[in-house]
């Protein structure tokens, strides 16, 4: 069981009866969009005992018992988690909805993604000038105020942005009724290594050629060597040329190379298996050189069958947002896959990104680098409470992360990780290889 995985507690079946009603689904226009509503003592501190949520689907309810949860929808109210005596009776399915939730399949409701990927142009072939002038356009708080109200509207207000926390708010829950049905407290697996309460990576998506010029680089490299602290560069493979100095450089100050696919089109994830194959054949040379371990995907398009292809070159992924913007999204409706913690598709573990981008917070406050400090920090200190995964992306480009209110609140936001002493600070594919152990270990 997932949850058993996740938390990585003991058996408990001899003290806990589970009983999931999968034969009995009810007949609603499922997945189904509504209020989830659970018992005050059964929330972890950092939740709300009402909050929205998709299901996947709703099954009939055929016991009496106390209800610790029900879902509203429409205008019925629906017991989802009964307790009888030493039994948990749950009238949907906890496994099959933390599956759904952090895959985003709840997106079938909703309108198609990104008009990035409809695009018959790839955005490199943009002239750097007039991305940078697009993109100090789009990063102005009253354009970005008229897209959303016109344009980039989200069908349901789901996920919420900039924290959803749905999908890990079931799972505590759920850890709550089986410590109340057993009567103590379950003895759970700490989520990171040596005491950590949660973890940071940092990473960067190095679209363009520019950080090789001048010794662009060290914009952003300064700040973190002024914190010691190790990040991954993920690089698109096939389009420009490498200076292999500063690759050097990067590594021998311990931080991570990745890939940010072969060409930066907008096709990738939508590939057939075939062609796939010949485009990370085409990058093979990349990934031996450099020890390729990790990935994120141009504008974060991903799908279930790119990760076929993918796993059998790279161990992690940073392709999932926990929780997006329809401004992130250049489309019409949020995603995200609802958590803060590390999931695994196909033998890819996915890093969910989990810091709004510095350009999506200034098109809300501005160029304002200790406003976008704070909206980054108020995110961070809730995935501190969860005890989740904390994970930055920036853009070394013109325009993007290399502006000097941007790298403000850059160097502001690692000055504060780097001081805490809970946080479990290593490059993206040790935390990926610490995860990967911990759930098999359990
Ligand atoms: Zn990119």
């Amino acid at each position: 069981m997932i949850f058993q995985d996740f938390f990585g507690y003991k058996n408990i079946g001899n003290v806990c009866k589970i009983i999931i009603n999968r034969d009995n689904r009810i007949q609603l226009p499922d997945p189904v969009f509504g209020t989830f509503e659970v018992k005050q003592d059964y929330l972890p501190d950092w939740a709300e005992n009402r909050f929205n949520v998709i299901l996947p689907g709703l099954f009939k309810n055929k016991t009496d018992g106390q209800i610790i949860a029900s879902f509203e929808a429409g205008s019925q109210k629906y017991p989802v988690i009964i307790q009888k005596q030493n039994c948990l009776i749950f009238n949907f399915d906890p496994e099959e909805t933390l599956k759904f939730l952090n895959n985003e399949n709840y997106l079938q409701t909703m309108k198609s993604k990104s008009i990035l990927a409809k695009s018959p142009i790839s955005t490199n072939l943009i002239p750097e000038k007039v991305k940078t002038c697009l993109r100090n356009i789009m990063t102005t708080p009253w354009v970005t105020k008229i897209l959303k109200k016109n344009i980039f509207r989200s069908k349901y207000p789901f996920p919420k942005w900039p924290i959803e926390k749905s999908g890990d708010t079931i799972r505590f829950i759920i850890l709550r009724c089986l410590e109340s049905v057993t009567g103590n407290n379950i003895e759970t697996t700490p989520f990171w290594p040596d005491g950590k309460k949660f973890a940071v990576a940092l990473t960067h998506d190095v679209d363009t050629d520019w950080l090789f010029r001048n010794n662009n680089y060290r914009a952003i490299a300064d700040i973190e060597n002024k914190y010691g602290i190790k990040s991954a560069w993920l690089f698109v493979s096939n389009t420009y040329e490498f200076d292999t100095r500063i690759m050097e450089k990067l590594r021998k100050n311990g931080h991570e190379i990745g890939f940010h696919s072969d060409n930066h089109d907008s096709k990738f994830a939508f590939l057939d298996q075939a062609e796939m194959d010949r485009r990370l054949n085409n990058s093979s040379w990349f990934f031996d050189k450099y020890n390729v371990k990790g990935f994120r995907s141009p504008a974060f398009l991903h799908t279930y069958k790119m990760y076929k292809g993918l796993s059998r070159y790279i161990s992690y992924d940073c392709s999932y947002w926990d929780t997006c913007d329809t401004i992130e999204n250049t489309g019409s409706n949020n995603s995200g896959s609802c958590t803060v913690f590390p999931f695994n598709i196909e033998n890819v573990v996915i890093l969910p990104t989990t810091i709004p981008q510095d350009w999506v917070c200034s098109s809300l406050v501005g160029k304002n680098h200790k406003k976008i400090l704070q909206m980054q920090l108020d995110k961070y200190q809730y995935i501190k409470k969860v005890n989740g995964l904390v994970c930055v992306l920036t853009h070394p480009e013109p325009g993007l992360s290399v502006q000097p209110e941007f790298l403000k609140a850059y160097d502001g936001f690692l000055r504060e990780i780097s001081n805490d002493k809970d946080a479990y600070l290593a490059p993206p594919y040790k935390i990926a290889d610490w995860w990967n152990t911990r759930i098999h270990k359990s």
